[in-house]
């Protein structure tokens, strides 16, 4: 499939054409990664951050946010809960943090790696070379970084340097984290204002020439407050045009679709943000359309609604154990198997349970 077909079948409208799409995308997620659904714990390690992001409710420009780190207990507990529950993976998030300091992670992945075993993840930013390369060496296996939007002055936009900083380029950064030995992961959301539909394709076939290991795609949902809330959300739209990709449900199943006919054998979570757009089916849909990953938080309640990167985020006040007993149900209804082990990219992946 070229970019252009990508960009057909993102526009195609056609409830007949679509049902095969899905069934193809389907077909190929389980030809390629079987049927077990892998779970990741995901911590939510903070919420302090020093970028400015125009999507973003933790950005640095929020006004009146509650900040927090967890302590290194907290995060260590959390964990030992996710292996209890039975994930092979922890995913550690954050907002881009100089407070969560090299020291203090090389600490937390040691830990968790003695203690547990679990495959780590990590999604803290954009970081120096340094720590990257100590975070390796501690014991971390992978790293989540999405790229946004290939559309370089939308990103420069939406996402602004640092000042006194070189341009962030996260696909620079993505490369590199993979020549330090990181399974890499990357993503883009749908919909954010002055995406249009030939970013979107362009976004997809980048998946694929990168080879990503991880790519994980949701809606854009609206954080009030943000600049995207307010008058630039305006303009990008009004610049877009008719171009806009809308922030639904239906784009984001088709943009998973065909991210799994072209990378049939990665990993593709149904993400938080399309569970949270749709509570009833969302997460099932993505499963059904391509996506073998779910990432259930284990964050504590009392911390969850603080990381509040967009509103009403799925599952803000069940616990850890609530969560995971839901999630857990949706995968058996679709007739699915829980992934066993740390579920890396590969053969391994077709292992599960019932
Ligand atoms: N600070 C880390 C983690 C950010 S949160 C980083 O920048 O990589 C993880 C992802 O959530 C972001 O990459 C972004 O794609 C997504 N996200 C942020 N705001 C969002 C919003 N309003 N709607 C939907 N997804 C959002």
């Amino acid at each position: 499939m070229n970019r252009d077909e990508i960009l057909d079948w993102l526009l195609e409208t056609d409830p007949v054409r679509l049902e095969e799409l899905w069934e193809r995308a389907d077909a190929v997620r389980e030809a390629h990664v079987g049927m077990a659904v892998h779970l990741r714990g995901l911590i939510e390690i903070g919420n302090h951050c020093v970028r400015k992001c125009a999507y973003c409710g933790i950005a640095a420009c929020a006004p009146g946010m509650e900040r927090y780190r967890l302590a290194f207990q907290d995060i260590i507990d959390c964990a030992v809960r996710g292996q209890a529950f039975g994930f092979g993976t922890v995913v550690m998030q954050s907002g881009e943090d100089p407070g969560i300091t090299r020291e203090f992670m090389v600490d937390v992945i040691r830990t968790i790696k003695r203690r547990t075993g679990m495959a780590i993840t990590l999604s803290l930013g954009e970081r120096r070379e340094e720590d990257l390369r100590a975070w390796k060496e501690a014991g971390a296996d992978r790293y989540l970084l999405r790229f946004e939007t290939t559309d370089p002055e939308l990103y420069r936009t939406i996402h602004p340097s640092l000042p006194g900083t070189a341009l962030s380029d996260r696909l620079q950064q993505l490369l590199l984290m993979r020549e330090i030995g990181f399974e890499i992961g990357t993503g883009v959301m749908v919909g954010i204002p002055g995406q249009t539909w030939a970013t979107l394709a362009t976004d997809i076939w980048t998946f694929r020439d990168f080879d990503m290991d991880m790519i994980g795609i949701g809606p854009f949902i609206l954080s009030p407050g943000t600049p995207l809330d307010g008058e630039l959300g305006e303009q990008l739209r009004r610049e877009a045009g008719t171009g806009q990709v809308p922030s639904d449900e239906l784009t984001t199943l088709k943009a998973l679709a065909l991210t799994r006919l072209l990378c049939p054998d990665t990993n593709i979570p149904s993400t938080t943000a399309l569970a949270t757009l749709d509570p009833g089916a969302g997460r099932a849909n993505g499963l059904k359309v391509g996506a073998n990953v779910v990432m259930p938080n284990l964050t504590p309640p009392k911390y969850r609604v603080l990381y509040r990167i967009y509103p009403g985020k799925a599952g803000l006040q069940e616990t850890a154990d609530i969560t995971r007993d839901k999630i857990e149900a949706q995968i058996h209804a679709l007739g699915r198997s829980i992934g066993r082990g740390p579920g890396g990219r590969g053969r391994a992946n077709m292992v599960g349970i019932d």
